[in-house]
């Protein structure tokens, strides 16, 4: 098993070589080449499997797909939403490391941003004023923002791909009305993939109401 086979760029290769990441966890192996051909997936998959790459590789290859910004265009194309700040801060950590590595293209603008509460909310306004690929949010949040100054601070307009990340906590924390609400705003043929530890019909449904057509992968 080798990152070679997930269609990835030859760029985000050397990267991950670089971060002596070498050989994909089996949830990688497995997510990755679905995600990149297009695929809706579910990943039922514990924190510490390497789920954060699983979602994160296909959406910097999503965001190097897409054409330049036409002028007036603005927000993110790749959304990953998540329980809570700490999660957050930690993709956003990791989204960072590869901005760092990616350099000039992603100069523009910054690759991330990651909004959540129990932080300052116009730090975070700020941030998403300046513009990103990537929006990291708690669902709470996200709609604070979503539904400020009637919808001017960001647009979710131009998002394709969506990740729901620890979707069984999301659930339990009572985020489900929220992440309707978001998802409703979000252009239906986007891509979507779910990560959760665990898969109790709750979370099934979810998944149903969100997905379309998803691979279901148990690792
Ligand atoms: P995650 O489950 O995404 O939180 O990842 C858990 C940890 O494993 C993180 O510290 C990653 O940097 C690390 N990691 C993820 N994928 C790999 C890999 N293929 N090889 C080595 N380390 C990895």
């Amino acid at each position: 098993e080798s990152f070679d086979e997930c269609g990835l760029s030859e760029r985000i290769l050397q990267i991950l070589r670089k971060m002596k990441i070498e050989k994909p966890f089996a949830v990688q192996a497995l997510c990755i080449p679905c995600i990149m051909a297009g695929r809706d997936v579910i990943g039922i998959a514990k924190t510490g499997s390497g789920k954060t790459l699983s979602y994160l590789l296909p959406m910097l290859r999503h965001i190097g797909d897409q054409p330049p910004l036409e002028q007036n265009e603005s927000g993110p194309i790749g959304l990953i939403l998540c329980p809570a700040r700490e999660l957050a801060v930690q993709i956003q950590n990791v989204t960072k490391a590869f901005a760092k590595q990616l350099g000039l293209k992603f100069k523009t603008f910054p690759l991330s941003t990651a909004v959540y509460g129990g932080a300052g909310v116009a730090e975070q306004i700020a941030d998403l004023k300046r513009g990103t690929h990537i929006c990291v949010a708690t669902p709470g949040r996200m709609i604070d923002i979503l539904t400020m100054q009637s919808g001017r601070i960001l647009s979710l307009s131009r998002v394709s791909y969506v990740v729901l990340d620890e979707a069984d906590r999301m659930f339990d924390m009572g985020f489900s009305p929220q992440i309707d609400a978001i998802l409703s705003t979000v252009r239906p043929d986007r891509q979507t993939v779910l990560f959760s530890a665990t898969f109790p019909k709750t979370v099934e449904h979810l998944a149903r109401k969100s997905l379309k057509f998803p691979l279901e992968i148990l690792v």
